[in-house]
């Protein structure tokens, strides 16, 4: 017993030991406008009393494994940090508590990189400083190993990150005339959804540039179509918002994806959802699904707003231009937003706290290689009701009649 108290002590002494906390301005989105501003909050489980490395996630700046220091000079760099581990401890609370997710719980630390410009590299972690940098936009990337061959000064190891790259301002007006470009056809793809909403706007040549600004031709598909995975819900979040924080303007556009709650929300979904949906692809379906989570956890009653008017329940006599067609799979990620209206309607149909836990299991029946919307995903939700619905029987029925409504 007396042993059993002085190790409950030691553990309590332990605990105080090795968890600081220090508070920081960050930055929130506000509840009645999708503007965000700036709150004093008060960041904990810190393993150390001076930088942020805590103990579910190290922040650092670029390739540095050095976490930014609670002192450092470049305030923006600091409110970055700040911003980003408060986002991270939100979205960890989320699904620990919300969700009940297993993989939160035991997801080892992630180390997060702010300010880094290196295209990602399956074998080598960072490519060349000089191959291409990349801004104003955020990835998640797997966990690897450099290969046997590789010379001892440049042996590295790294579990699952999340990138954010530096935002840089492009005048819209310097945009010249651009060549053939491999990612021409998926982004005329985007092209359409982005006409709905802003009613051209932002023209096809914005969006290639903003989405690929470095602009070169590489065969690197994937990493690149990556880059537009959170756009279904930063259209939603602009949709209402011209103004948005620190997002587009007409003159310039820029995204300091570090700065945008949502996106962080976005990616740390991708992380928790990477059990089943690699990391290292990006389609529709595991796009739309952290778009969902991430639209979820925001919690904002605006945005919820936006998101619902994107789904087809909201809007039965809009001339239904949100109804599936093949054109909707033809092209990978053009479509996230619509598999996030196609979730959003499964939590209106059941529910937001069952519709939440059945979009959740559906991940366990879906493979990031091989699921499309109409094959995969609709059958992982039925699967995920019989576990997860109240009633499966009368759930599955109206979750039918709603897949029939959107033209399935
Ligand atoms: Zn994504």
């Amino acid at each position: 017993m007396k042993l059993i108290i002085s190790l409950a002590l030691n553990c309590l002494f332990m605990a105080q030991v090795f968890a600081y906390s220090e508070s920081f301005e960050v930055l929130v989105r506000s509840e009645k406008s999708l503007r965000t501003h700036y709150e004093l909050k008060e960041l904990s489980e810190f393993e150390r009393p001076d930088a942020f490395d805590g103990k579910h996630f190290k922040i650092v700046h670029g390739k540095s494994n050095t976490p930014v220091s609670f002192t450092e000079k470049d305030s923006e760099l600091l409110l970055k940090a700040a911003t980003v581990y408060y986002h991270l401890m939100e979205a960890r609370k989320f699904w620990i508590s919300y969700m009940d997710s297993d993989v939160a719980r035991n997801l080892p630390k992630l180390t997060v990189r702010l300010e880094i410009k290196n295209q990602f590299d399956e074998l080598g972690h960072f490519a060349n400083d000089n191959r291409s940098p990349q801004f104003n936009n955020a990835l998640s990337v797997p966990a690897g190993e450099t290969p046997e061959w590789v010379p001892e000064d440049r042996k590295d190891k790294w579990g699952k990150e999340i990138w954010y790259r530096p935002m840089k301002s492009i005048p819209t007006k310097e945009l010249g005339p651009m060549g053939p470009n491999p990612l021409t056809i998926s982004l005329q793809a985007l092209e359409r959804p982005l006409i709905d909403y802003y009613q051209g706007q932002f023209s096809y040549r914005l969006m290639e540039q903003f989405f690929y600004p470095a602009y070169v031709t590489r065969p690197l598909h994937e990493d690149l179509i990556r880059y537009a995975g959170t756009y279904a819900l930063m259209k939603v979040i602009m949709w209402g918002s011209k103004y948005a924080d620190n997002l587009f303007i007409d003159k310039y556009y820029y995204l300091d994806t570090a700065m945008v709650p949502e996106i962080t929300y976005h990616e740390y979904a991708h992380v928790i959802l990477s059990d089943h949906l690699k990391l290292t692809h990006s389609t529709p379906v595991n796009e739309g699904l952290a778009d969902y989570f991430a639209a979820v956890q925001s919690g904002k009653r605006k945005v919820y707003a936006k998101v619902a008017g994107h789904s087809n329940s909201a809007s039965k006599d809009t001339q239904e231009k949100r109804k599936y067609s093949h054109w909707d799979e033809s092209n990978r990620n053009a479509t996230a937003d619509f598999t996030l209206s196609v979730l959003w309607d499964v939590r209106e149909t059941l529910g937001e706290e069952i519709g939440d836990k059945v979009v959740y299991e559906a991940r366990n029946y879906l493979t990031t290689e091989s699921s499309t919307i109409s094959h995969g995903l609709l059958r992982a939700i039925l699967r995920a009701c019989e576990i997860k619905c109240k009633k499966p029987r009368r759930d599955k029925l109206k979750l039918y009649e709603t897949f029939a409504w959107k033209g399935f």
